[in-house]
């Protein structure tokens, strides 16, 4: 008899975007008149920029014919792009990698999902609250989250992120293993600076632990001394692996890659006590389970590189980020507490005297038939928060904020 792995029953449904569509939908039944704005989307929405296209052409005609076709790739990618990843993304910011360190894939969700497969299933998991989902129920679905009580799981510590604190995580007073940091940050929007960054490397360093970094935001950073790389810190070679994606980069969602490095000198010990490089783990792991990003990704990915597609990179992320400051200004204007948006796509938005997320949801869905994300869906530290996005229509957000004002006055 075929059992199946209990852990996943164990999840709590992810029904935040299914939740949100329903409220939306009996809203427009009874409203059929109103537009409604989302600012809850958590896709990009501008088309990719002409030097990618332009490639993606190009590859598509070198697998028409015989002498250029390529298959099967090499497992952590094509040398052009790693060459590519390391000149622009590293070495710009004196970050020195070996071309063995990077490991192209389809997109940060999967690898930041599939890396906890290499430690041990005792290990315990710390993560900032709230919090990308991915990070704690691929966990859960290995049964190293331990038992699910009061909106928490029992082997998770959770680091809350609020405006108390100023949306920095608190170092645990005792040992995790690993540690989940996302930065710049999905839902808060907000950043880490150096000095903070350092802390987590030294806590890793001193305790043996790992830390996983999700830089995927990272292109959205404005302020000069906000660190891109956790490799901008010194040690974190030995601790951290870092994940990079270019869906919200450069509108890769629908096309697939990014890429994860895994340094050598990252190590971790057996249980008697051998040391063993992780790079070497997750080749292994790779090659078995993973056999490649698609040749005419990879080439898009690499048309980011060039002087052209910077250009056009940076335009659309100027766009988005021009609607985040437009939100920004405006909601500060009118009396909101107002968080991210910055050095991020996100804006994270306190509810007004504390109301609870979802109340607000619905408030300001039938106040102004505007979308927001309730920041509960993230983390029992998402409560009294919603997350805006700035990935929508330029007129669309002015008119959202029209709305807002007008509600809210
Ligand atoms: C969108 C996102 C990703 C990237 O996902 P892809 O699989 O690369 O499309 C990774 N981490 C976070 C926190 C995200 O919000």
């Amino acid at each position: 008899m075929a059992l199946i792995n209990e852990h996943f029953l164990k999840l709590p449904g992810n029904y935040l975007f299914q939740d949100i569509a329903k409220r939306v939908k009996a809203y427009k039944v009874s409203h059929p008149k109103k537009r409604v704005i989302s600012l809850g989307i958590g896709d990009v929405t501008r088309p990719l920029c002409p030097a990618v296209i332009e490639a993606m052409h190009k590859a598509v005609e070198e697998m028409a014919t015989q002498a250029t076709f390529r298959g099967y790739g090499p497992e952590r990618g094509y040398d052009f792009l790693r060459e590519a990843i390391i000149k622009n993304d590293y070495l710009t910011r004196g970050v020195h990698l070996d071309k063995d360190e990077i490991f192209v894939n389809d997109g940060a969700k999967s690898d930041t999902g599939n890396i906890q497969e290499i430690v041990r299933w005792d290990n315990n998991i710390g993560v900032t609250d709230p919090i990308y989902p991915v990070y704690i129920d691929s966990n859960v679905m290995i049964g190293r989250a331990g038992v699910f009580e009061n909106g928490k799981w029992s082997n998770v510590a959770y680091m809350p992120c609020t405006a108390e604190n100023d949306f920095v995580p608190q170092i645990p007073d005792h040992r995790v293993d690993m540690i989940y940091l996302c930065y710049p940050n999905n839902p808060t929007g907000t950043v880490l600076r150096k000095e903070e960054l350092r802390k987590w490397v030294n806590y890793a360093l001193r305790n043996d632990s790992i830390i996983f970094y999700d830089a995927a935001y990272e292109a959205y950073i404005q302020d000069e001394d906000i660190p891109h790389s956790i490799y901008e810190i010194r040690g974190a070679r030995k601790v951290a692996i870092e994940f990079r994606s270019y869906s919200k980069t450069a509108g890769f969602t629908g096309v697939r890659c990014g890429y994860t490095v895994v340094p050598k000198e990252l190590t971790a010990s057996t249980i008697d006590g051998r040391r063993i490089a992780l790079n070497q783990i997750w080749d292994r792991r790779q090659s078995t389970k993973f056999n490649g990003t698609s040749y005419i990704s990879q080439r898009a990915a690499e048309a980011i590189y060039t002087p052209e597609g910077k250009e056009q990179v940076k335009a659309t992320i100027a766009y988005y980020m021009e609607n985040a400051c437009i939100m920004r200004t405006e909601l500060t204007k009118l009396g909101f507490q107002v968080f991210g948006g910055e050095n991020a796509p996100y804006l994270w938005v306190k509810t007004p005297n504390n109301t609870p997320s979802w109340k607000f949801f619905e408030e300001m869905l039938y106040g102004a038939s505007v979308v927001c994300t309730p920041g509960v869906g993230f983390g029992p530290s998402g409560e009294g928060y919603v997350r805006l996005t700035s990935f929508g229509e330029r007129e669309d957000c002015i008119e959202a904020m029209k709305r807002i004002k007008e509600w809210i006055g």
